[in-house]
């Protein structure tokens, strides 16, 4: 593809044309008739060799907090499985739930959490000073409220986020990043490049596993990535999810659960070469991956790649340990929440992740156990979790009704939550994590 870089638009042009003309664009490619379907192929090689792993029984959407006024309707469950591809090793649901219904409102702001803005600044900023010029585009793919694109306007580049979920972008179009609120798609690739021309630097943090059609996406890289330009992405790394027990990050807006050599196997097929891999100690253990234009990988990636084929990460054995694992957590964590309950202890949760709703739905504690949970985002205080219903208060009210012990759902915030409640801990409260290891800061 020519490097046909026009002229640098001013941001206001950017800013003009997200108002404007892309509107009959996002109306083209929004899917009014979505319901949930079933994968028979592989998400990363097209294989359709897939076989079932782990089952997670049936899950509401791990996001769908309720309003109280709605306590009484039916929820909608979805089955929650995984999949693996014989011939890539790439893990994925069987179920994909509409991403119309997941994802045009979304209730975490990067924002709100310092250690998350710091890790995506220190990203961006690494990033444009090694890979974008003058005037150089970045574009980022999930750009939420625009906090990690804000961290990088004081240089001289020119910044776009794109995010389907219309409440973030308005939160970022208020920090002054212009953010077209759309999914990634190969057109809106086109556009954008027709627009402002070839980006030199593409990022997509934890966006990559919420995507079905991950051709899609490397189409829209390989339309709007310059010859020189790199896509840099982040998803949180298979293999932890494996060492930690990490089940309750499988829910349904993660349709993908990634190791490096299915994604090598997606990228090779769009003419993309995965060329680091980096980990970093965030949401459980992440991995940081630079993709090019090229074939296949370096030789760095190839040795991460003979570490999973060691480690029997492509077979069935893991998975059957997660299970075991993970229901000998259920059984410890309620044995502990009842004998609380029987002694007069109260226990609250911290944190209404995602992760939240699926600890508490696949081990059944509902409020009996477990009567209330908190959290710091405004747009969740008031309402009740999905399924298990507890109701959801802002964390001020830990320090006024003190109970003896809060369960940190949000256990991937754990010590920046432990040093916000230091006054509680102080005064005799404890911090636990849901494998029921005390938190300190
Ligand atoms: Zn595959």
């Amino acid at each position: 593809m020519p490097d046909d870089k026009p002229a640098a638009p001013p941001d206001k042009l950017l800013a003009d044309w997200i108002r404007r003309d892309y509107a009959a664009l996002a109306e083209s490619t929004l899917d009014r008739d979505a319901a949930t379907w079933e994968r028979t192929s592989c998400r990363a090689c097209g294989a359709g060799d897939l076989a079932e792993v782990l089952s997670l029984g049936t899950m509401p959407p791990a996001n769908a907090f309720i309003d109280p006024a709605h306590l009484a309707a039916p929820e909608p469950r979805f089955p929650l499985g995984l999949m693996l591809c014989a011939r890539c090793g790439m893990v994925q649901l069987r179920h994909v739930v509409p991403p119309e219904l997941l994802f045009r409102a979304y209730s975490f702001f990067t924002s709100m959490s310092l250690a998350m803005s710091a890790h995506f600044a220190g990203l961006m900023n690494d990033h444009a000073r090694r890979r974008v010029g003058p005037g150089g585009l970045v574009v980022e793919i999930g750009s939420n409220d625009g906090t990690a694109l804000s961290s990088i306007q004081r240089r001289d580049v020119r910044v776009l986020g794109v995010d389907p979920a219309r409440n973030v972008t308005v939160m970022a179009a208020a920090r002054g990043v212009p953010t077209v609120a759309e999914f990634f798609t190969e057109p809106l690739a086109r556009e954008i490049r027709r627009v402002a021309g070839p980006a030199s630097l593409i990022v997509g943090c934890n966006v990559l596993g919420h995507i079905d059609d991950l051709d899609e996406v490397c189409r829209g890289i390989d339309a709007l990535l310059s010859d020189d330009g790199a896509f840099v992405f982040e998803v949180p790394y298979l293999g932890k999810l494996l060492e930690h027990v990490e089940f309750d990050t499988i829910y349904h807006e993660h349709l993908s659960y990634f190791a490096v050599r299915p994604l090598v196997a997606l990228f090779s097929r769009h003419g993309l070469r995965l060329d680091e891999i980096e980990m970093f100690p965030v949401h459980g253990g992440t991995i940081r991956g630079v993709v090019v234009r090229g074939e296949g990988c370096s030789g760095q990636v190839s040795a991460w790649i003979d570490a999973e084929a060691r480690a029997g990460m492509a077979t069935r054995a893991p998975f059957d340990e997660l299970a075991a694992r993970t229901a000998a957590m259920g059984d410890r964590l309620r044995a502990w929440l009842s004998e609380q309950k029987a002694h007069g202890r109260r226990v609250w949760g911290y944190g209404a992740p995602a992760k939240g709703t699926v600890l508490l739905n696949h081990f059944g504690i509902g409020t009996d156990l477990l009567p209330v949970v908190v959290d710091s985002t405004p747009a969740k205080q008031g309402l009740h979790m999905p399924g298990t219903r507890q109701p959801i208060l802002a964390p001020a009210e830990v320090a006024t009704q003190a109970p003896e012990a809060v369960l940190l759902l949000a256990w991937n915030h754990a010590r920046e939550i432990a040093g916000r409640e230091a006054a509680y801990r102080a005064a005799g409260g404890r911090l636990l994590t849901p494998d029921l290891r005390e938190v300190s800061p």
